[in-house]
């Protein structure tokens, strides 16, 4: 008795055609990219400054303080404390934005990001 016959497929670059290829790859660099937060276009300063507020961990007087490198946690606006929640919504010193303008890196958010990624 013969045994079933076997057909070895090998896949390579001669079996899939190079079109095939290019989609496959740019439907998985979309899907990748539509996974990232907005922001990404961003200069490094600024992204990084930007994820600084959106996990509310930026060097802001409180954390400095926090981590013995100020005296206090004074802001320059006079406020007692200066958590980046301060800075981000009451602070005299520099523009608003909500943490929704930072998911979404909005202009409001930019502005913010200008203003303090220098100071933070
Ligand atoms: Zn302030």
């Amino acid at each position: 008795m013969e045994g079933p016959s076997r057909k070895v497929v090998t896949l390579d670059r001669s079996t899939l055609s190079d079109q095939l290829i290019t989609r496959t790859w740019a439907f998985f660099l979309s899907y990748h990219a539509k996974q990232l937060p907005s922001g990404r276009e961003l200069q490094r300063k600024d992204w990084v400054t930007l994820n600084r507020a959106r996990a509310k961990v930026g060097k802001t007087a409180r954390t400095l303080q926090k981590w013995k490198l100020r005296p206090n946690s004074e802001c320059p606006c006079g406020n007692q404390n200066q958590p980046m929640d301060h800075i981000l919504s009451e602070c005299t010193e520099g523009p608003h934005c909500t943490d929704q303008d930072l998911r979404d890196c909005t202009d409001a958010a930019q502005a913010w990001i200008t203003h303090w990624r220098d100071k933070i």
